[in-house]
């Protein structure tokens, strides 16, 4: 199997897979959106509401808000030394206290810890009418997208990779390609970034029956794409995922070794 980086960018990163199966690249893309350990909010507790809204659907809206992490500090609770009781390593406390008439920011939120803050500052949490109020202590651990999606650091998704071949120059597939992937400009065809913008719709090809334009695509031979929310910044997400996977593969090496000596 090999893997290069296509594009990295702050909001969207593409590798290319060759070499391995979508059984293979799909373990990949969903490691991305469900393994990756990040922190969420997993407990609430309410001093004080007298808000219109019940304390459960704060604590919803809580626990959906991304918050930065950095992994060099945190671990994830079920391996931490404390055993998954909850220290320093594996959580951080956050307070809210609100007076209304006011909205309710993320950015309202006080943490012990200054690195880890609302990656959403401007997130509307609750709105207060004169005299209204909430006060709350909540808790974040590090998690996996597995246990809750709250804890999903990103969205992942593949496609095969497209293979484009400009026979004649035709504008007319330019003008019905409708991400850019293939341009029309003074007379030619070109395809921009090696056609990584192309989804394989074939509009280029109906427009005129394949006259101009043939795509084709190879067996085990894909392009990965990967979104972080915004809690890890792009680095940190790829090393963090891969970091993961492996352990996981190593896990289940070992596992089918040990079963093996048993027989
Ligand atoms: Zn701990």
């Amino acid at each position: 199997m090999e893997v290069s980086l296509v594009t990295k960018q702050k909001a969207r990163s593409i590798l290319h897979v060759s070499g391995a199966t979508k059984e293979y690249v799909n373990s990949l893309r969903r490691y991305f959106m469900d393994h990756t350990p990040i922190l969420a909010v997993e407990t609430v507790k309410f001093q004080n509401n007298t808000s219109v809204q019940y304390d459960e659907m704060i604590a919803h809206r809580i626990g959906l808000m991304p918050l930065t992490t950095d992994l060099s500090t945190y671990v994830l609770k079920r391996r931490c030394k404390c055993g998954g009781v909850g220290c320093a390593q594996c959580t951080v406390q956050l307070s809210l206290q609100v007076k209304g008439p006011k909205t309710v920011y993320a950015e309202d939120f006080k943490t012990t810890d200054p690195k880890v803050k609302p990656v959403y500052p401007k997130m509307i949490l609750a709105k207060l009418f004169d005299g209204q109020e909430i006060s709350l202590v909540a808790t974040a651990s590090v998690g996996q997208g597995v246990d809750h999606a709250k804890w999903s650091a990103g969205h992942a998704w593949f496609r095969h990779t497209p293979h484009i071949k400009i026979k004649n120059h035709s504008q007319a597939c330019a003008k019905v390609c409708p991400t850019g992937a293939i341009k029309f400009s003074q007379g030619k065809l070109t395809v921009p970034n090696n056609g990584v913008d192309c989804t394989l719709c074939n509009a280029c090809i109906d427009v005129d029956g394949g006259e101009s334009v043939e795509i084709t695509t190879k067996e085990n031979d894909y392009l990965l794409f990967i979104e972080p929310w915004g809690q890890l910044d792009m680095q940190d997400y790829l090393k963090a995922t891969m970091e993961e996977f492996d352990q996981d593969l190593d896990e289940l090496g070992k596992l089918v070794k040990d079963e093996k000596s048993k027989k």
